[in-house]
């Protein structure tokens, strides 16, 4: 996924005060970066498809859904993931479980969304945004899980493979392994029915 205008545009939110409907922030000495607007929409697209495959039992999807969200969430704002997006359950019997107010649960939802929006479309070699390139392409090779461990399990980070220490003599960033792994899906898809 490059980051840019045409690319963020369409999903930028309109009346948004950070990038003013464009998708993109400018900051002098920084490079471009996608609004957080543009990621709450990517991350609200593919929960909707989600949602949608799992009606429909399109477990490879979901596995590689939910597994993202396990890899680069720490255990409790997957905790909120899991209760409030996959289970639908409204903030006011989020807050009881997770031990928390509503002011700091909103800020983590909004957190949770732009995270997984960044990853959901920078993962690689796979990523699942945009949403048609993962349901038809020619890749042969099936879903992969990402395994990543972060350093704390109290913070959660975001995978940025711009910011990896340079790439191995094998092309991938360093940090990062890829796996294809059944039973990482299978546990994932059985995490999900949950
Ligand atoms: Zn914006």
């Amino acid at each position: 996924m490059t980051w840019d205008r045409s690319s963020t545009i369409a999903l930028a939110k309109y009346h948004c005060s950070r990038c003013h409907g464009l998708g993109m922030l400018f900051w002098a000495y920084h490079r471009p970066r996608p609004c957080p607007c543009v990621l709450r929409t990517i991350f609200h697209a593919c929960l909707t498809r989600y949602r949608h495959a799992q009606a429909r039992k399109e477990e490879e999807y979901c596995a590689d859904f939910v597994l993202l969200a396990k890899r680069i969430l720490d255990p409790w704002h997957f905790r909120l993931f899991r209760i409030h997006f996959l289970g639908g359950r409204p903030w006011s019997r989020c807050i009881g479980p997770l031990r928390t107010n509503r002011g700091f649960f909103f800020h983590c939802v909004y957190r949770v969304q732009e995270i997984l929006g960044r990853a959901l479309a920078e993962l690689l070699p796979y990523p699942l945004w945009p949403l048609d390139h993962y349901f038809h392409s020619n890749h042969t090779l099936g879903p992969l899980g990402i395994v990543w461990r972060p350093q704390s399990t109290q913070h959660y980070r975001a995978i940025d493979p711009d910011r990896l220490p340079s790439s191995n003599p094998n092309g991938r960033p360093r940090g990062l392994n890829y796996h294809i792994h059944t039973e990482l899906r299978q546990a994932a898809a059985a995490h999900a029915k949950e």
